[in-house]
Protein backbone atom coordinates (compact mmCIF):
# COMPACT_ATOMS: atom_id res chain seq x y z
CA UNK A 1 0.00 0.00 0.00
CA UNK A 2 1.48 3.46 -0.47
CA UNK A 3 2.67 5.45 1.89
CA UNK A 4 0.62 8.89 2.95
CA UNK A 5 2.01 11.89 1.28
CA UNK A 6 3.31 14.59 3.86
CA UNK A 7 3.95 18.08 2.55
CA UNK A 8 4.13 21.56 4.09
CA UNK A 9 3.97 25.43 3.28
CA UNK A 10 5.42 28.57 4.99
CA UNK A 11 3.37 31.56 5.65
CA UNK A 12 4.35 34.45 8.30
CA UNK A 13 7.07 33.49 10.68
CA UNK A 14 10.37 32.47 11.30
CA UNK A 15 10.54 29.00 9.96
CA UNK A 16 11.82 27.90 13.51
CA UNK A 17 9.05 25.40 13.25
CA UNK A 18 9.91 23.94 10.00
CA UNK A 19 13.66 23.48 11.64
CA UNK A 20 11.89 21.84 15.09
CA UNK A 21 10.81 19.21 12.27
CA UNK A 22 14.51 18.55 11.82
CA UNK A 23 14.52 17.87 16.29
CA UNK A 24 13.29 14.34 15.40
CA UNK A 25 16.78 13.39 14.56
CA UNK A 26 16.60 9.32 14.12
CA UNK A 27 12.43 9.22 14.26
CA UNK A 28 12.71 11.02 10.87
CA UNK A 29 13.78 7.55 9.99
CA UNK A 30 11.07 5.47 11.47
CA UNK A 31 8.80 8.64 9.71
CA UNK A 32 9.88 8.03 6.70
CA UNK A 33 8.58 4.57 6.58
CA UNK A 34 5.53 5.42 7.38
CA UNK A 35 5.19 7.88 5.31
CA UNK A 36 6.31 9.56 2.19
CA UNK A 37 8.00 12.91 2.67
CA UNK A 38 7.78 15.22 0.47
CA UNK A 39 8.25 19.31 0.45
CA UNK A 40 9.13 19.69 4.03
CA UNK A 41 12.60 21.00 5.74
CA UNK A 42 13.95 17.92 4.08
CA UNK A 43 13.36 19.69 0.29
CA UNK A 44 13.55 23.25 1.52
CA UNK A 45 10.57 23.79 -0.82
CA UNK A 46 8.39 26.61 -0.43
CA UNK A 47 4.91 26.32 -1.57
CA UNK A 48 5.17 22.88 -3.16
CA UNK A 49 3.21 21.93 -6.48
CA UNK A 50 1.91 18.59 -4.97
CA UNK A 51 -1.72 16.78 -5.40
CA UNK A 52 -3.06 13.78 -3.47
CA UNK A 53 -1.31 14.91 0.24
CA UNK A 54 -2.59 13.00 3.32
CA UNK A 55 -0.85 15.43 5.55
CA UNK A 56 -0.49 19.02 4.81
CA UNK A 57 1.40 21.08 7.37
CA UNK A 58 1.05 25.16 7.31
CA UNK A 59 3.19 26.79 9.47
CA UNK A 60 2.86 31.12 10.40
CA UNK A 61 0.01 33.07 10.66
CA UNK A 62 -1.97 34.85 7.96
CA UNK A 63 -0.13 38.23 6.89
CA UNK A 64 -1.33 38.78 3.18
CA UNK A 65 -2.73 37.51 -0.09
CA UNK A 66 -0.18 35.24 -0.84
CA UNK A 67 -0.50 33.80 2.53
CA UNK A 68 -4.83 33.06 1.83
CA UNK A 69 -3.37 31.73 -1.39
CA UNK A 70 -0.82 29.13 0.14
CA UNK A 71 -3.39 27.53 2.77
CA UNK A 72 -6.56 27.49 0.36
CA UNK A 73 -4.11 25.19 -1.80
CA UNK A 74 -2.72 23.25 0.88
CA UNK A 75 -6.33 22.73 2.37
CA UNK A 76 -7.71 21.84 -1.18
CA UNK A 77 -5.18 19.02 -1.91
CA UNK A 78 -5.06 17.80 2.18
CA UNK A 79 -6.93 14.85 3.58
CA UNK A 80 -5.39 16.17 7.09
CA UNK A 81 -4.64 20.31 7.61
CA UNK A 82 -2.43 20.61 10.82
CA UNK A 83 -2.07 24.06 11.91
CA UNK A 84 1.95 23.83 12.64
CA UNK A 85 3.12 25.98 15.82
CA UNK A 86 1.47 28.99 17.52
CA UNK A 87 1.97 31.45 14.67
CA UNK A 88 -0.34 29.03 12.35
CA UNK A 89 -2.68 28.18 15.66
CA UNK A 90 -3.69 31.65 16.98
CA UNK A 91 -1.22 34.03 15.17
CA UNK A 92 1.49 34.30 17.24
CA UNK A 93 4.30 36.16 16.76
CA UNK A 94 3.07 37.93 14.09
CA UNK A 95 0.01 39.20 15.64
CA UNK A 96 1.73 40.88 17.83
CA UNK A 97 1.68 43.84 14.87
CA UNK A 98 -2.19 43.54 15.31
CA UNK A 99 -1.91 46.28 18.28
CA UNK A 100 -0.60 49.23 15.98
CA UNK A 101 -2.10 50.54 12.99
CA UNK A 102 -1.20 49.15 9.93
CA UNK A 103 -0.41 52.11 7.87
CA UNK A 104 1.82 53.87 10.58
CA UNK A 105 3.72 50.20 10.44
CA UNK A 106 4.15 50.33 6.80
CA UNK A 107 5.09 53.72 6.50
CA UNK A 108 7.78 52.94 9.39
CA UNK A 109 9.13 49.86 7.49
CA UNK A 110 9.07 50.99 4.03
CA UNK A 111 9.54 54.73 4.36
CA UNK A 112 10.71 56.19 8.00
CA UNK A 113 13.70 53.67 7.97
CA UNK A 114 16.44 52.70 6.40
CA UNK A 115 14.99 50.07 3.50
CA UNK A 116 16.62 47.76 0.42
CA UNK A 117 13.41 49.18 -1.50
CA UNK A 118 14.60 53.11 -2.15
CA UNK A 119 11.56 53.85 -4.27
CA UNK A 120 10.06 56.07 -0.93
CA UNK A 121 6.95 54.16 -1.36
CA UNK A 122 4.62 51.08 0.35
CA UNK A 123 5.49 48.57 -2.61
CA UNK A 124 1.96 47.03 -4.17
CA UNK A 125 3.07 43.31 -4.11
CA UNK A 126 0.42 40.72 -3.06
CA UNK A 127 3.47 39.50 -0.44
CA UNK A 128 3.49 42.84 0.91
CA UNK A 129 -0.14 43.95 1.33
CA UNK A 130 -0.87 42.80 4.54
CA UNK A 131 -3.97 41.54 5.64
CA UNK A 132 -5.81 44.40 8.33
CA UNK A 133 -4.91 41.91 10.98
CA UNK A 134 -2.75 38.80 11.18
CA UNK A 135 -5.00 35.42 10.98
CA UNK A 136 -5.01 32.71 12.36
CA UNK A 137 -5.22 29.99 9.85
CA UNK A 138 -8.47 28.49 11.05
CA UNK A 139 -9.64 31.94 10.66
CA UNK A 140 -9.68 30.92 6.92
CA UNK A 141 -9.80 27.06 6.72
CA UNK A 142 -10.85 24.24 8.06
CA UNK A 143 -8.16 22.76 10.44
CA UNK A 144 -8.07 19.35 11.53
CA UNK A 145 -5.27 19.35 13.96
CA UNK A 146 -3.50 22.13 16.14
CA UNK A 147 -0.30 21.43 17.38
CA UNK A 148 1.25 24.59 19.51
CA UNK A 149 4.00 25.48 20.63
CA UNK A 150 6.70 27.99 19.61
CA UNK A 151 7.92 25.78 18.71
CA UNK A 152 6.08 22.42 19.25
CA UNK A 153 8.01 19.60 20.89
CA UNK A 154 10.02 17.36 18.29
CA UNK A 155 8.02 14.45 20.88
CA UNK A 156 4.98 16.18 19.69
CA UNK A 157 6.01 16.71 16.01
CA UNK A 158 6.58 12.56 15.56
CA UNK A 159 3.71 11.63 17.64
CA UNK A 160 1.32 14.08 15.27
CA UNK A 161 2.47 12.85 12.33
CA UNK A 162 3.19 9.02 12.53
CA UNK A 163 -0.73 8.89 14.49
CA UNK A 164 -1.91 10.53 11.03
CA UNK A 165 0.23 8.64 8.71
CA UNK A 166 -0.96 5.94 10.58
CA UNK A 167 -4.72 6.93 9.64
CA UNK A 168 -5.77 7.87 13.95
CA UNK A 169 -6.12 11.40 15.02
CA UNK A 170 -3.59 12.38 17.51
CA UNK A 171 -4.88 13.17 20.93
CA UNK A 172 -1.73 16.05 22.39
CA UNK A 173 -1.03 15.94 25.99
CA UNK A 174 0.26 18.83 28.26
CA UNK A 175 3.32 16.41 28.58
CA UNK A 176 3.89 16.32 24.77
CA UNK A 177 3.59 19.85 24.45
CA UNK A 178 5.92 20.50 27.29
CA UNK A 179 2.80 22.48 28.99
CA UNK A 180 4.29 21.67 32.99
FE1 LIG B 1 8.76 30.83 14.68
FE2 LIG B 1 7.53 30.31 17.01
FE3 LIG B 1 6.11 31.13 14.90
FE4 LIG B 1 7.17 28.68 14.93
S1 LIG B 1 5.56 29.44 16.31
S2 LIG B 1 7.19 30.13 13.19
S3 LIG B 1 9.11 29.03 16.04
S4 LIG B 1 7.70 32.34 15.99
Amino acid sequence: MAKPKVSSDWCAGCSGCHMSFLDMDERLLELVNLADIRATPFTDLKHPDEDGVQIGIIEGGINNLTHIEVIKRMRERSKYLVAFGDCAVFGGVPAMRNFFDLQETLRYAYIDTISTDESGKIPNDPEVAVMTRVQAISEVVKVDVFLPGCPPSADAIFYTLSELAKGRMPKLTGDLLNWH
